[in-house]
């Protein structure tokens, strides 16, 4: 993560922020008591030798998406760089949605990303129901402050009294309750003895305030479900925005960054701490909450509803099919770690909305593979080339760099012989304007290869080209002396078809036809909804068999080339066999969408 290095190193607020809190000292006395714990467990510990402490809290309730790994590298990204921590956390605290599969595919996925909350000698993965032990003794002292009350109105009779945004709430009148009543009726709606909805515990702050989230929000609800990891232990669940400034603090987290939707719940996040703080439970400072906006992309939706609805009805394959902008699509489609976190680094991180255009995040991956990426040669539409002054049986090796910008990496032979694949389109019997390939007449270099003159093709009963001849010039081999004295024009690749092996090749395409899928349209009619199922690509799938080197045959699986003049290739991690690998295409070598369908 060098933003420093580069010249045009976009804005990024939020190391404003960190680097004026490190200068000011703001969090240098903080203790750090080894786990997660109220202020008396870190009171007597030493000084934590991290100098912030981040963290990514995904809810696991779906598989993680573009947008996710934006939030991944700021934070992981940031305890790096400041020589801090960053923990993985999963927000687990609603009983209902959460599975064991998506925990995994997390774990993976942030892996993947090369992000680890393991470091300094420290174990950072933490599950918020494991705080709800704390959470509810916090609910406790609240109450006891004269900070919390039952509420019995029901559901409407509490909407109804919240106000709206030009009128103030009104108070239950439930809300002054005494202590007693209040702490015997919260045991008792732990104890089970309450149906869902009967009663809710709410802070006690102002039915008045300009901000709807400070009138007295719900904190803890009665539901009577199982949870994945405390079973049945539970019968009241903490709000989401109780839950949530309490985790930070228990984690001794310093910033907290979240996405722009949640800077109207700041006040109640800062309100809550301070409360909790004066009462001696969470240790000061107390987590900043930092909001910054959201990524969104063309061509793709971020949301996790969406995202479940294509796999439901079966639009894609699977949470992992290498059109899904999830995480694990993007890891089985092959796209580089390491692009994503030169596309993060070059989007930047600000307070604006915007939207980025999809060939942004597919020039940084490009821009990644190409220094990375070996080359390889395949031919994805075979045609048989001829050379008929070549010997029969007769077979050379070529000699092919494995990159043609790092020569230290060394060079593969390519057999060459009298029958070659070449792409279909390298070939135009009756040239178009510009044409500069094979056409009866012309000469094309065959590259690492010979110098080839074209001759004729064969054509079969319907007038379908079948094979193309030609003749080679022996002096031109490359490499020797005099290769270049013969002037050509196109530089073909080729296989020799004896050599080659078939295997299939899948291209993808965009999964959405239109910027915005589901988006409403210059001219649409005032009335109309589009829905963002409509704006699929009908083929964003093609799967081909394709000629490839003899030395793809042991590629294995999400190991990624250069398959010349075509773009970037990955060994699908699925479906591959030993022997037998099958090739996603990741990138095309240029952004090659605009023209499409012109
Ligand atoms: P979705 O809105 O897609 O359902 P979510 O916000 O509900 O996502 P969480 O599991 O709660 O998903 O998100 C974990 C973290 O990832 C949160 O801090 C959230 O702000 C962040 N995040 C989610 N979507 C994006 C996005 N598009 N860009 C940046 N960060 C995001
Ligand atoms: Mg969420």
């Amino acid at each position: 993560m060098s933003q420093e290095s580069s010249p045009a190193a976009p804005a990024n607020f939020i190391k404003n922020i960190i680097e004026a809190d490190l200068a000011a000292g703001k969090h240098a006395q903080r203790r750090w008591g080894g786990k997660p714990g109220p202020a008396a467990d870190h009171a007597g510990a030493p000084l934590d030798t991290a100098k912030i402490r981040t963290r990514f809290p995904p809810e696991p309730n779906g598989y993680l998406h573009f947008g996710h790994a934006k939030s991944i590298l700021l934070n992981f990204g940031l305890a790096e760089h400041y020589g801090g921590r960053c923990h993985l956390r999963f927000d687990d605290t609603n009983p209902e949605k959460e599975e064991q599969e998506y925990v995994d595919s997390i774990i993976e996925s942030v892996r993947w990303l090369g992000c680890s909350w393991q470091s300094g000698g420290e174990n950072n993965l933490y599950y918020a129901s494991d705080y709800f032990d704390e959470m509810a003794a916090f609910a406790d002292y609240l109450i006891a402050a004269g900070h919390a009350y039952v509420d019995s109105q029901t559901a409407e009779d509490m909407r109804a009294n919240r106000g709206t945004l030009t009128q103030p709430g009104r108070d239950s009148p439930f809300r002054n309750r005494s202590v007693a009543d209040n702490q015997e009726l919260f045991r008792r709606m732990k104890a089970g003895e309450f149906a869902d909805g009967a009663h809710v515990l709410r802070a006690r702050i102002d039915m008045a305030a300009p901000n709807i989230n400070l009138r007295d929000p719900a904190i803890y609800r009665i539901r009577h479900a199982t949870h994945h990891n405390t079973g049945d232990q539970w019968r009241v669940y903490p709000m989401y925005t109780f839950a949530h400034p309490i985790e930070d603090a228990l984690e001794c987290i310093t910033h907290s960054i979240c996405t722009l939707e949640f800077e109207d719940q700041r006040p109640f996040y800062d309100w809550l701490l301070e409360r909790l703080a004066e009462g001696g439970l969470v240790q000061r400072p107390l987590p900043q909450q930092i909001e910054f906006s959201r990524l969104n992309l063309t061509y793709i939706v971020l949301s996790k509803r969406k995202l479940i609805q294509l796999v439901d009805e079966k639009h894609v394959d699977s949470w992992d099919d290498p059109r899904m902008p999830t995480l694990a699509g993007a890891r089985r489609r092959g796209y580089a770690p390491a692009g994503f976190r030169l596309f993060a680094e070059r989007i930047g991180v600000s307070k604006t909305d915007s939207l980025i255009d999809y060939s942004r995040f597919e020039d940084a991956q490009r821009e990644v593979m190409n220094e990375t990426d070996e080359r390889r040669v395949a031919v994805l539409d075979p045609l048989k080339l001829i050379i008929d002054n070549y010997p029969a049986g007769q077979v050379e090796q070529c000699l092919a760099p494995n990159h043609p910008q790092h020569p230290e990496r060394g060079q593969r032979p390519l057999p060459f012989s009298r029958e070659l694949w070449i792409e279909a389109e390298d070939f135009q019997e009756t040239p178009a304007k510009g044409f500069h390939r094979l056409t009866p007449g012309s000469r094309a270099r065959l590259r690492y290869g010979y110098v080839v003159e074209c001759t004729g093709c064969d054509k079969d009963d319907s007038g379908k080209v079948i094979a193309v001849h030609c003749h080679y010039l022996p002096e031109t081999k490359s490499g020797t002396p005099g290769a270049d004295s013969v002037k050509v024009q196109g530089n073909l690749h080729w296989l020799s078809a004896a050599h080659a092996y078939a295997a299939e090749v899948r291209l993808f395409d965009r999964l959405f036809t239109v910027p915005a899928p589901g988006a409403r349209r210059e001219g649409d009619a005032p009335d109309l909804e589009r829905d963002f199922l409509a704006d699929i690509n009908p083929a964003s799938k093609t799967r081909i068999t394709a000629q490839l080197e003899p030395s793809l045959q042991n590629a294995q699986p999400e190991q990624r080339f250069q398959f010349e003049r075509h773009g970037y290739f990955a060994a699908d991690r699925r479906d591959s066999q030993p022997g037998r690998p099958v090739f996603n295409r990741v990138v095309t070598l240029r952004d090659s969408w605009q023209g499409k369908g012109n």
